[in-house]
């Protein structure tokens, strides 16, 4: 049976797991942050759940609930841990997913050492894994421009956003453009609105 490490634990890298599991290969996965990547931790996921809020306050008055300026109170604990309540669900699901499908998971920032074998770092431990194959999946990071520093108007800076505690953020996300939802039906998110793909 072949072995096939993987780095990366996102929808890349666990999708990719599975997948040669069920096509009888023993897989280990190496993730060095959170199961799911950026997607399920600080993209895809927590950007929709807070959307979802800001979406609350926006349509409230077409339910008939008027929420006058300066009056309205909005607890942003709470529509922060709702959204971590939302992501560590579906973090689990990844783990147990992983579980389930027999899938060794293991904890570490990966390097090659060779064609065959990598390290996997983890604080100050330190482990060589040996495999017959491996992929890639360790994602992308947005790389700062000389003369375009990120700013907080940048996308690189949501993280920022979405794990930051101020309310404001509240009224940009709910501002904010363009979130492309890419499956699975190819609609795309304009503005508080759905729309379907061919509005691109
Ligand atoms: C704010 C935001 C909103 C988004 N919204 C959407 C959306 O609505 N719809 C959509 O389709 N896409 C969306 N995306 C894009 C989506 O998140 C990415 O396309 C997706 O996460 C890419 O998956 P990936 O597995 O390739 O990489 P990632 O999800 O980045 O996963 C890579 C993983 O590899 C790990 N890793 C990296 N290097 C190593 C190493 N050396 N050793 C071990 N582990 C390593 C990382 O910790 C990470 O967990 C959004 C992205 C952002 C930032």
């Amino acid at each position: 049976m072949a072995h096939i490490a993987i780095i990366g634990g996102g929808p890349a890298g666990y999708v990719a797991a599975t997948a040669a599991v069920q096509s009888g290969s023993q897989v280990t996965l190496i993730e060095e942050k959170d199961l799911g990547g950026t997607c399920l931790n600080v993209g895809c996921v927590p950007t929709k759940a807070l959307l979802e809020s800001a979406e609350k306050v926006k349509k409230a008055s077409t339910f008939g609930i008027e929420l006058p300026d300066g009056q309205t109170v909005i607890n942003w604990e709470n529509v922060q841990g709702r959204k971590g309540q939302i992501v560590k669900q579906l973090v689990g699901g990844i783990g147990y997913l992983m579980k389930k499908n027999k899938i060794t998971v293991k904890k570490g920032s990966a390097s090659f050492l060779n064609s065959h074998s990598i390290l996997i770092r983890n604080g100050g431990e330190k482990e060589t894994l040996q495999a017959d194959k491996f992929i890639i999946a360790s994602g992308s990071e947005p790389v700062q421009l000389a003369h375009v520093a990120f700013h907080e108007g940048t996308v690189a800076a949501l993280r920022v956003y979405i794990a930051g505690n101020s309310l404001s953020w509240l009224n940009r996300i709910a501002g904010a453009c363009a979130i492309w939802r890419r499956y699975p039906d190819w609609r795309v998110f304009v503005c508080g609105e759905w729309k379907s793909a061919d509005h691109r």
